[in-house]
């Protein structure tokens, strides 16, 4: 029997994080009423010019440069033609044969089926291009469709990937490191809800061993990453069943169906459209000197990849600490800023880890701290200095979180100080001991294991206020006693 290799190569749409469109002043801003942020320009009304947006060209150029691409001097862009009610021009402006960037790499970290340990693999970008945006076309009760504009002339860049993807895992790995990437490089909000970060998936499969290239179905507009690896694995089993049982894969687009859990056909190959590019007349090549390759490149800020390994070698996290504290920029900086301010990285990473992230949204640009690194430093010297008890912390850290009040003042005003007086706490030591004599007796006979019990009791008995270092040290003296 033959054995199966699945082929995949992705392609990404990445909205560019600037303010206007790419062509025009218009706004970019998600959620607006329909048709509020066009123009002449965008509504591609017969006499408008296209001007281009010098912020979305950094961007773009820090992107090409954050996956490793060679970005070509001179790049042109191109009129890719089709109808469709939702492009008022007739044809949408991309990049063609003289893309702005070529020949990238991603890597990746992945844990397949069947593995032991997650691995990395390199996986070549062939190119990155600028293009803008389409309209949006909104269907709503019976025939009635409208067409909303808003999004016309948006900037996106489009990454192409080679096909060096063997696995649905494979590809959400690469999915998910490309938007930390595009992230971290402050190029795109990671947002897969609002669309602006959108994937198309290339799918065929080849016997094992061999090195051409099957053909292949194109999985369009899946909004999840989950979906994505979901459709793959499903869309690879029913082209091994289909070839297996006598049939051909035939080149087409495919959609993805949620509810019934299969890959169904939408477009083939006849009725692909030929496109008819040619260079747009309006704009000249974008030329990039030497002196702003550069300087982009040198702004370029540290990535997650490299970002996580420090954090492992300089802060001694553990890797899945050094995972989760990067799991977006505001969350690292933030980190990184109190760890500094602290000295111990572990204790800050633990607590950030344990309540700060508890209810922050790292998904999109949504990730704002609810309290700052002082503060968070602040509150933790309170536990280090031994005012304050690991569990009062928790206490006032939900007291803090969201105001900008000093974690010092809101616990004096809370009340919050631990138990540190010695007799006190002897006191409750021995009334825990006359309630339980005999778990007592046990613990004197050598039942280490009821140490814990006790301390668990005195912990109750003063709500988690008391230093647990001083009732650990009066429980050993009363049992030396006896
Ligand atoms: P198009 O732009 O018309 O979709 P491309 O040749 O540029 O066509 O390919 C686009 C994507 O398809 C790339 O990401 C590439 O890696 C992937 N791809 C091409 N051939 C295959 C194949 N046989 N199997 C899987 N992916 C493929
Ligand atoms: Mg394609
Ligand atoms: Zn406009």
């Amino acid at each position: 029997m033959t054995e199966w290799e699945s082929v995949i190569g992705l392609e990404v749409h990445a909205q560019l994080l600037t303010r206007t469109k790419i062509f025009c002043g218009c706004a970019t801003h998600f959620g607006a009423a329909p048709n509020t942020q066009v123009c002449p320009t965008c509504l591609g009304l017969p006499g408008a010019l296209p001007a281009l947006n010098a912020d979305a060209v950094r961007l773009a150029m820090r992107a090409a440069l954050a996956l490793e691409c060679e970005l070509r001097e001179t790049s042109r862009f191109a009129r890719k033609n089709y109808f469709y009610p939702d492009l008022p021009k007739g044809y949408q402006i991309s990049q063609f044969d003289e893309p702005l960037a070529e020949g990238g790499a991603l890597e990746i970290e992945v844990q397949d089926v069947g593995e032991a340990t997650p691995r990395t693999k390199r996986v070549r970008i062939q190119r990155v291009h600028m293009e803008e945006d389409a309209g949006k076309s909104v269907h709503g009760e019976g025939s009635d469709s409208r067409v909303d504009l808003n999004r016309a002339g948006v900037p996106l860049i489009e990454i192409v990937g080679e096909p060096d993807l063997r696995s649905a895992a494979e590809a959400g790995a690469y999915l998910r490191a490309m938007r930390d990437v595009l992230v971290f490089a402050g190029v795109n909000d990671g947002n897969l809800e609002e669309g602006s970060f959108r994937c198309d998936a290339n799918v065929s499969i080849r016997p094992r061993g061999s090195t051409t290239l099957g053909t292949r179905v194109e999985l369009k507009n899946i909004n999840s990453f989950k979906f994505v690896e979901k459709a793959i694995a499903v869309e690879v089993r029913r082209q091994i069943d289909l070839t297996e049982t006598g049939g051909r894969v035939t080149q087409e687009t495919r959609g993805w169906d949620e509810a019934r859990g299969e890959t169904v056909a939408q477009r083939s190959k006849e009725t692909a459209h030929d496109y008819r590019y040619f260079p747009d007349p309006d704009l000249p090549p974008l030329a990039l000197s030497p002196a702003l390759i550069a300087e982009v490149r040198a702004r370029l800020p540290e990535l997650p990849r490299a970002k996580r390994a420090r954090f492992v070698s300089e802060l001694s996290l553990t890797p899945y600490a050094a995972e989760v504290l990067t799991s977006h920029p505001r969350v690292a900086a933030f980190f990184e800023e109190a760890a500094t301010l602290h000295g111990d990285p572990a204790r800050v990473g633990n607590f950030v880890q344990a309540e700060v992230l508890r209810d922050v949204t790292t998904r999109g640009l949504t990730a704002s701290l609810p309290v700052t690194a002082k503060q968070l430093v602040s509150l933790l010297s309170l536990v280090d200095d031994g005012t304050i008890s690991g569990k009062q912390a928790k206490e006032l850290y939900a007291a803090v979180r969201g105001t900008d009040r000093d974690p010092r003042e809101v616990a004096r005003e809370l009340g919050l100080a631990q138990v540190t007086d010695a007799a006190a706490l002897e006191q409750i030591c021995r009334s825990v001991i006359d309630k339980n004599p005999k778990q007592f007796e046990q613990l004197k006979a050598g039942k280490a294991a009821l140490y814990g019990f006790f301390v668990g009791q005195v912990m109750k008995e003063t709500q988690g206020s008391a230093n647990p270092k001083i009732v650990n040290d009066v429980l050993r003296r009363l049992l030396e006693e006896g």
